[in-house]
């Protein structure tokens, strides 16, 4: 199947007689008629369901789909994508540790590694990822377990080497972590560039009608933990807490995702509800119509925007112009996503202005959605943050992050057209 016929028919396999479209299996609990086949569950010597804290079918149906969509060997959803980065990183590190990640990441994200899970007792060195390859080696620890960054950066836009950060994690015996929520499967597949884990915030462009909160995480199952036993015990060792199983040994490919599901969904309970994974379900049968139109629209709205007197400047790695541009010609050959980011001339003051403006583009939170949405991180999401403060994280003070969406992009240049004769 073609990746847009998967969109569609991968998961949920209807057999004889069966609902056409995915179930939802509102049921926190499952059925069984003998007390050994239950007690097998809980070994993990059978497969089978029997708390929707662990595992849900709907759940597992939407998640199989979003691996086929990356070419993965074993997908989970989880609550949102917060909780999918960090059960991607907190399942192969413990207090101790150490992993490195581009400092371009979502804001949400860099909190959590940075400030939250440093009181975990690990640690996260943040890093240019525009570095050279020696250098960012240099900082590789012998407790360092992982290496972690976006295809495309939230809000920056800009694109990830992975080869380059594929090459540099399989040097040092450590997977590579992608955030591959702004490009999608249908414009990025990591794993082809060997990335050994993708995890998504299925919020944006998956959801993609910005209905329920979510995420998911996708192991390749090609990174081979067994190699490394020193580095990743709780992997390649014993589980006390399932009787002795030992991960790698009994799930091979699925070792990784198991393990997730098995201790940290089980402790911790970032579980997706049926509901929701019905919802994005929905939203990954078109996901490929949309992502089409979303860089369609981004494009014409960025050569718009560069050709703009009022405009200071415009990152959009589909203009050839873009520092991104020949990355986003090697890894999104057919489009990199419907966000850009933009100055206008005159600072804060004339941003604002233009933002209330605008009639059609709403000022929203959201991003990656169907409908067109912008933001101002020095006055929104960062606030609070000064303008030196707002440059060593990489974004700048007039930075607007525009989420196009899928209108007719005319509208949408004449509502800006109106919001700049405003200013
Ligand atoms: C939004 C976002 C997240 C966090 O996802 P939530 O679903 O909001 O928890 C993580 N990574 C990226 C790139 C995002 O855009």
């Amino acid at each position: 199947m073609n990746i847009e016929t998967k969109c569609l028919h991968e998961g949920w396999k209807p057999q004889q007689g069966e609902a056409r479209q995915l179930p939802v299996y509102q049921s926190t609990t499952f059925k069984y008629d003998t007390s050994d086949y239950m007690g097998r569950l809980f070994d993990l010597e059978e497969s089978g369901y029997f708390y929707t804290r662990l595992q849900n079918p709907t759940n597992d149906r939407v998640a199989e789909k979003i691996c086929a969509l990356e070419g993965g060997a074993a997908a989970m959803l989880t609550s949102s994508g917060q909780a999918a980065n960090f059960y991607a990183i907190f399942n192969i590190c413990e207090a101790g540790d150490h992993f490195i990640a581009s400092s371009s990441i979502y804001g949400g994200t860099f909190n959590l590694f940075g400030t939250t899970m440093k009181k975990m007792g690990i640690e996260c060195t943040f890093i240019d990822q525009n570095m050279p390859a020696e250098e960012i080696e240099k900082l590789i620890r012998p407790n360092t377990k992982a290496l972690f960054g976006e295809t495309i950066t939230n809000p920056t836009v800009n694109i990830l080497d992975l080869e380059k950060f594929a090459d540099i994690a399989h040097k040092a015996g450590i997977p590579f972590i992608v955030d591959n929520t702004f490009a999608t499967p249908i414009n990025c597949r990591p794993f082809e560039w060997g990335a050994d884990i993708v995890t998504h915030s299925t919020t944006k462009y998956i959801d993609g009608h910005g209905i329920s909160v979510g995420g998911c995480i996708v192991d390749s199952g090609n990174f081979d933990w067994s190699k490394y036993p020193d580095k990743f015990p709780g992997l390649t060792t014993p589980d006390d807490s399932y009787h002795g199983v030992t991960y790698t040994e009994r799930f091979g490919k699925g070792a990784y995702i198991t393990k997730a599901t098995a201790q940290l969904m089980r402790d911790l309970g970032s579980i997706q509800s049926p509901q929701n994974a019905f919802y994005i379900n929905i939203g990954l049968e078109t996901l490929h119509l949309r992502m089409k139109q979303h860089c369609e629209n981004a494009q014409k709205i960025a050569e718009f925007l560069s050709a703009h007197e009022k405009v200071a400047w415009v990152n959009y790695a589909g203009l050839e112009t873009d520092k991104y541009h020949d990355l986003a010609v090697k890894y999104c050959p057919n489009g990199t996503c419907g966000v850009l980011a933009f100055g206008i001339k005159g600072g804060r003051d004339k941003s604002i202005k233009f933002m209330d403006s605008l009639e059609l583009c709403a000022i929203a939170t959201h991003v990656a959605d169907s409908k067109t949405c912008l933001l101002h991180p020095a006055s929104h999401t960062h606030r609070q943050m000064t303008d030196e403060q707002l440059k060593e994280a990489g974004i700048a003070p007039d930075l607007i992050r525009l989420s196009v969406g899928i209108e007719n992009a005319d509208d949408l240049i004449n509502d800006l057209k109106q919001a700049f004769d405003k200013i």
